[in-house]
């Protein structure tokens, strides 16, 4: 059984960033990643410091817009309008999930798809539907093919089931083992699927991304199938200092001896994501000044 080491993975992935931010700084060019938070989630602000954090260790521009949590929509828009404006920023993402007087769809559409790092701008979801390369594709399932071609799992012709169908994971990353770069065969299950366990123990690979602790069992996997976890899910653990601890959408315990492949959670899929975040920024500091 193959770990596959996400943390390792991202590095590989910031440093191909770091050699590309030097070209680019050659040229007087620095790539600027804006981030706009709104209120005060204590989960979206450590996630918006380990951005800019990253950004810092890079070599990237960032600005962080901390917004108070009683904003209007029109000054949230204001601040994206002003952003798309904004020649330094070359990527723009409002932290999810907004308050909950936010339309977050409203945002997210006004964000200029040429800076939508996230790739959720309809422009962007329709290139990668295209497979037009001149849109973003969403962090996360970018991060698990990238996981998938380094582990060296074959893709191609492979049986893969996606477990989810959120436009931030599920979808993209059906299209993505669909596409011409995945060339798998794809059945995406969810919350309606008939017989789960039955759909999922055909596949030589399983992206889980319910959002449900340990909900992919050993009985639900083939032998020598690929798991790739996508789940971030805090149970109580009295063990623990924070009282908690993470754990995965699959039961790694039970389901990794089964497996000839599997990301581990932490340090699987969750590392990926940022470095992602960071190469999509990178890209669109390219775009931007026509850089192929
Ligand atoms: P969503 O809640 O948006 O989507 C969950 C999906 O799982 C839905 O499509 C839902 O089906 C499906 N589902 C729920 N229950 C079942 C079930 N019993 N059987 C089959 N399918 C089911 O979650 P996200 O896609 O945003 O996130 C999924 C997980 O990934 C979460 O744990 C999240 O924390 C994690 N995550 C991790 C990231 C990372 O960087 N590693 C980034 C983003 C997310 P239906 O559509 O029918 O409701």
């Amino acid at each position: 059984m193959q770990k596959i080491d996400g943390k390792l993975v991202a590095e590989r992935v910031l440093s191909e960033c770091k050699e590309q931010i030097a070209e680019l700084q050659d040229k007087g060019i620095t790539p600027g990643l804006a981030v706009v938070l709104i209120g005060e989630d204590p989960a979206s602000k450590v996630y918006v410091g380990s951005k800019a954090r990253k950004c810092e260790e890079l070599g990237i521009y960032s600005r962080k817009i901390e917004m108070a949590a009683d904003s209007t929509q029109e000054e949230v828009m204001a601040v994206v309008e002003e952003l798309n404006n904004d020649p330094a920023i070359h990527g723009i993402l409002v932290q999810s999930p907004p308050p909950a007087h936010i339309d977050e769809e409203a945002i997210v559409r006004a964000i200029n798809p040429a800076k939508d790092v996230d790739g959720f701008h309809p422009e962007n979801v329709a290139k990668l539907a295209l497979e037009d390369p001149s849109g973003y594709v969403p962090c996360t399932p970018a991060g698990c093919m990238r996981l998938l071609k380094d582990a060296g799992v074959e893709t191609s012709g492979a049986e893969a089931v996606v477990i989810g169908r959120s436009m931030i994971v599920g979808k993209p990353m059906a299209l993505l083992l669909m596409g011409r770069e995945g060339n798998a065969t794809v059945t995406v299950a969810h919350s309606r699927t008939k017989d789960l366990a039955e759909v999922c123990g055909r596949a030589d690979i399983i992206v889980a991304a319910i959002g449900k602790p340990e909900f992919v069992t050993a009985n639900m996997v083939k032998e020598g199938a690929t798991v790739i976890d996508v789940g971030i899910n805090r149970v109580e653990d009295a063990s623990k200092k924070s009282g908690y601890r993470l754990v995965g959408d699959v039961a790694y315990d039970e389901v990794a001896p089964k497996c000839k492949a599997i990301t581990p959670v932490p340090g699987g899929v969750g590392p990926m994501t940022i470095a992602m975040l960071m190469q999509n920024t990178v890209q669109a500091a390219k775009f931007a000044n026509g850089i192929a």
